[in-house]
């Protein structure tokens, strides 16, 4: 919905700069359906007004007028440091259409870009676009791409590449960093209408509430660390979990050097530029649970309009449910990836001893889980054929005999319970090196690799037999893809 605060220290009018000769280099139907775009693949190459409009060359179509592009600023911690003032030095939020705001990234320079260009390269628009619509539809929150439009305009990164506008969508693309902006300014009237916005908009139940922003931080907190939670269940690291890259909705936000795990590693850390392994995969939850503490840091001053002097105790205990509703998503998620769908003491010492024999023998993630869906509670150890990717074959055998033991006091059969299962462990991922083939495919302009992994990507639960291909791990002496904050 919109962005209804104005003013000059809050945002500003920006317009697109154009990009010569713009192509289509990605499209999703399904985020068009959600905005209500009148675009779908066929009209794609009539309809140019739109082409235009998703580059970044003009402003109406024929169905729509963004009278007013604006840059917000934002503020944030990048890498645990307090980086200052930051903003969307790169986004242009065109406007709303039907309680989705459109954004455009990469489409040229903000009063906010400080020292960059505002441009996107293909490369990262494209790893945007294919992972946005990816999460979406394995039921993850995520703000939504619409489109990726290119053009041979080069743009200087380590190495001289082409630029890409990716157009997104969310109900807001408000973070963090926007509560921050305000708190370290001390504008508590600022703060105050960020926070009255959404929760008109987008968190209504606090208005019932004696103290609705105490609520509305409980709320953000709960979203972000259930979010949080599904990540790891599906094995995704964003990469850059710095507070201006992390939404008050609960979406995930940002996509840049994210990764999947392939072969599990529970320290695995997909930035090329995280030396420190800050972002690594086993340490998400306890980062998104110190951005929630920056959160909480920039809201004493609004909870303490109702609550007076108790406000940072009130505070500090709402962010001590953090874990604890983290850890109950995890467990939750997780006994389901195991198809374990009543809880009894000693499943989570289980799937802790199952984690570690993975990481040990670098077993894949998703492979694993989605063939373990395939075990018949009356199965021989010696028919396991999942037993041979581990090294330590008298600990894993001891673990599936106790796995089986297990089994045994569920109600569900076989076949529900792989039912089941196969709906919660995808078998399709984003895995970089797929994403890797569809970039160099479309740098030559090739874009049918994209639509094919959109297509894939977008039934990840389903088999799809003749995709088997794009659901193996990649070779062990595969190239790794190296990605980093330069985007
Ligand atoms: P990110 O690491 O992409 O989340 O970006 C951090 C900050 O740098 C944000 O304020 C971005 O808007 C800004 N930024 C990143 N890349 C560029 C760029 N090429 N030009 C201008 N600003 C950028
Ligand atoms: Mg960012």
């Amino acid at each position: 919905m919109a962005f209804t605060l104005s003013g000059d220290d809050v945002c500003q009018t920006t317009l697109p700069t154009p990009i010569p000769d713009p192509y289509w280099v990605a499209f999703s139907p399904s985020a068009a359906k959600l905005a209500n775009i009148p675009l779908d693949v066929n009209s794609l190459p009539v309809d140019q007004s739109w082409l235009q409009v998703l580059g970044g060359n003009e402003l109406s179509t024929t169905n729509h007028q963004f009278s007013n592009p604006i840059a917000t600023v934002y503020s944030g911690h990048q890498f645990g440091v307090w980086a200052g003032q930051l903003g969307d030095g790169r986004a242009i939020l065109l406007g709303e259409i039907d309680g989705q705001e459109l954004q455009l990234k990469g489409a040229g320079k903000t009063r906010f870009s400080r020292m960059g260009d505002g441009r996107a390269v293909l490369r990262s628009s494209i790893r945007e676009f294919l992972c946005s619509e990816a999460m979406h539809s394995l039921g993850i929150p995520t703000t939504r791409a619409l489109s990726v439009v290119g053009s041979d305009l080069p743009v200087r990164r380590e190495a001289v590449e082409t630029a890409a506008v990716c157009a997104r969508l969310a109900p807001s693309f408000i973070r963090i960093g926007h509560f921050e902006h305000f708190a370290s300014l001390q504008n508590i009237e600022r703060l105050k209408e960020l926070a009255d916005s959404l929760i008109e908009q987008h968190y209504p139940n606090c208005l019932q509430a004696k103290n609705p922003y105490l609520v509305l931080f409980k709320a953000i907190s709960e979203r972000n660390a259930k979010l949080v939670a599904q990540w790891q269940s599906i094995g995704f690291c964003h990469g850059v979990l710095n507070s201006d890259n992390i939404s008050a909705l609960g979406l995930t936000i940002d996509y840049g050097p994210f990764g999947f795990l392939d072969r599990f590693q529970i320290d695995h850390i997909c930035n090329h530029s995280d030396q420190g392994g800050r972002y690594a995969y086993h340490r998400q939850p306890q980062i998104m649970h110190w951005n929630m503490a920056c959160l909480a840091s920039a809201m004493i001053p609004l909870v303490e309009i109702h609550s007076g002097d108790d406000s940072q105790n009130l505070l500090r205990a709402a962010l001590e449910d953090f874990p604890v509703i983290y850890a109950q998503a995890w467990q939750d998620l997780f006994r389901k990836k195991l198809g374990l769908f009543t809880s009894q003491e000693g499943d989570i010492a289980l799937l802790e001893r199952l984690l570690q024999s993975m990481h040990d023998s670098k077993v894949d993630f998703t492979n694993f889980f989605r063939g373990l869906g395939s075990l018949r509670a009356t199965t021989s150890l010696s028919q396991i054929s999942l037993r041979d990717d581990f090294i330590n074959r008298e600990e894993i055998d001891k673990w599936f005999n106790d796995y089986i033991e297990r089994l045994k006091n569920e109600s569900s059969d076989d076949r529900q319970r792989q039912e089941m299962m196969n709906q919660i462990n995808p078998k399709y991922i984003l895995r970089n090196h797929l994403a890797q083939v569809a970039i160099e495919k479309a740098q030559k302009k090739d874009f049918t690799e994209i639509s094919k992994l959109l297509n894939i990507l977008s039934r990840p639960y389903e088999e799809q037999s003749e995709n088997e291909s794009y659901a193996l791990t990649p070779p062990i002496n595969f190239p790794s893809v190296e990605v980093s904050c330069s985007s």
